[in-house]
């Protein structure tokens, strides 16, 4: 692909198409006269790693020519190359502090995690499809293991590589972005993606609460619809030019389907997973805790907006209309 220029920067895109609804796995080297950056390391696979080196080779650098790798979030689409590169070369891995215990694997707070998620899936009346992810989940931590980040992970600042750190939490609670203003691009791993809404993940915080994930990615979103941008580097599909429209796209599409899911509590549905798997069908079973995120993140934004009111019955959330 061609390298796209904005202010002083130069971007060389590295995208790997998938036949997936996510349609591809994107990278970025992002160079200043001054530093050569990789935005997202993509998947951890020969493939990407060819597409990469090739696309350094192509406009006449090396892997040692890098000066940093910039972490939007920890998700493994997005580190896959890290540690064959800081294999290769040694140079820094900067990522949100809330992604360090998540990038090393950090067994106690693996832990943590599979004790918020059985809680809430208890609590939100999952049974057995619940109990099904949980050892999924076990199986998952074991299996891997190896995939831990090997090298130090520095804690970005405000500022990084002449970047604004943004942080832009919702999708994942150490999501960020990089907002170069002079260029008027951002940097966004899954924050905005243009043919698909990024999905708020359920997560838990350092005391092992449940984040608010859905009100957090809609408040970053404003936060982004407000900067002045040409471009949105997303980390799947196409690059944005209309940012502000598809914001507002995605934040009224909240707004219909929480009103959908309203509908189903008038008519009687009243735990998360009653309304789960009559939103959903069969896609409740298929894709679990996907589809728990979306329906748990839609009830609290009616519940922040005050549409619905919360009863704990024998250990397990009810929602109720006010109407
Ligand atoms: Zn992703």
């Amino acid at each position: 692909m061609e390298p796209i220029k904005a202010g002083n920067l130069t971007i060389y895109p590295i995208i790997l198409d998938v036949d997936h609804k996510l349609k591809s796995f994107n990278s970025y080297l992002v160079e200043d006269g001054h530093s050569l950056s990789l935005i997202d390391a993509g998947m951890n696979k020969d493939e990407y790693w060819n597409l990469f080196t090739n696309t350094l080779h192509t406009f006449g650098f090396e892997v040692r020519d890098l000066t940093g790798i910039l972490l939007t979030h920890h998700h493994f689409d997005h580190i896959g190359l890290v540690n064959r590169i800081t294999d290769e070369v040694a140079i820094p891995v900067y990522a949100h502090k809330k992604a360090i215990p998540r990038l090393k694997r950090d067994p106690e707070f693996m832990q943590q995690r599979v004790d918020f998620y059985t809680k809430l899936y208890e609590e939100m009346g999952c049974g057995e499809a619940g109990s099904k992810q949980i050892d999924y989940l076990l199986n998952a931590i074991e299996k891997h293991k190896h995939t831990a980040i090997k090298a130090e992970i520095m804690p970005l600042d405000k500022q990084i590589h002449g970047f604004h750190v943004i942080e832009v939490p919702g999708h994942s609670p150490d999501q960020v972005a990089f907002y170069n203003e002079k260029a008027k691009v951002l940097f966004g791993g899954d924050v905005l993606i243009d043919h698909i809404s990024s999905n708020a993940l359920i997560e838990p915080d350092e005391r092992g609460e449940r984040i608010l994930s859905l009100i957090q990615q809609m408040d970053s979103l404003k936060k982004c619809s407000q900067l002045s941008l040409d471009y949105v580097f997303s980390g799947h599909g196409e690059m944005i030019d209309n940012h502000k429209n598809l914001i507002e796209t995605r934040l009224d599409n909240v707004e219909i389907k929480a009103s959908k899911l309203l509908t189903l509590i008038k008519d009687g549905a009243s735990t998360a997973s009653e309304i789960a798997q009559q939103y959903y069908k069969k896609i409740y079973e298929l894709q679990f805790p996907l589809v728990m995120s979306e329906i748990i993140g839609h009830l609290d934004f009616l519940e922040v907006n005050r549409k619905v009111r919360t009863e704990k019955v024998d250990g397990v959330w009810r929602y109720y209309s006010y109407e």
